[in-house]
């Protein structure tokens, strides 16, 4: 048993103008399958490998570093996929909005408070929304492939959404202008997904 790259849920030209299809190309097609590649070069042999990959990330600890970063991307990179989508974009509906409204005053908060911890992530990371342990939503950074998920993360919960903001993720389209992908991404959310996910955790 070897973890596999997931297909992507469209077609890589899905999320223009706002993502380009070459970002996703090469975005999905070889950074999250080398995530892939080396988690299972990282647990060959082990007993592990056979294990989920959420069991590994909520015991990031007790592995090596290349379990933690390539598990992460793995993770993260899954989960990023799913919240994304053609004909997205708009705004959360039902018990999700009533959370966001309750918890941070406004969708449009909310996205500024996303925006800004992706924007003051130095260096490569996420930008996310969580469900803490007691159920509240919060937004949180992390550095790197880590995630909220994991044993060592600062801020601990179950990501519902997330933004990646390594350079991979914009840089061929928006080159150094980071804000600028982080205003343009809004487009592509998909906010059903991410109040399936809310609804779970
Ligand atoms: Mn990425």
């Amino acid at each position: 048993m070897t973890f596999t790259l997931p297909a992507l849920p469209y077609a890589t030209d899905a999320l223009e103008p706002h993502i380009d299809k070459l970002t996703m190309e090469i975005h999905h097609g070889k950074h999250h399958q080398a995530y892939v590649t080396n988690l299972n070069k990282a647990l060959e042999g082990k007993p592990e490998a056979d294990s989920r990959i959420e069991d590994i990330i909520t015991h990031i600890s007790s592995f090596p570093p290349a379990v933690r970063n390539n598990g992460g991307g793995h993770y993260n990179h899954s989960l990023f996929w799913t919240v994304l989508g053609p004909n997205a974009g708009g705004a959360p509906t039902g018990a999700l909005a009533d959370a966001i409204n309750s918890t941070f005053g406004s969708f449009d908060d909310l996205k500024t408070k996303l925006s800004e911890a992706g924007a003051t992530r130095f260096g490569s990371g996420w930008s996310w929304l969580i469900v803490t342990p007691d159920k509240k939503l919060a937004v949180t950074s992390t550095p790197n492939q880590d995630n909220p998920l994991m044993d060592i993360a600062e801020v601990k919960g179950t990501p519902i959404f997330g933004i990646d903001v390594w350079e991979h993720a914009y840089y061929l389209k928006y080159q150094n202008r980071r804000p600028d992908y982080l205003a343009a991404i809004w487009n592509v959310v998909d906010w059903n997904k991410v109040a399936e996910l809310y609804s779970k955790a």
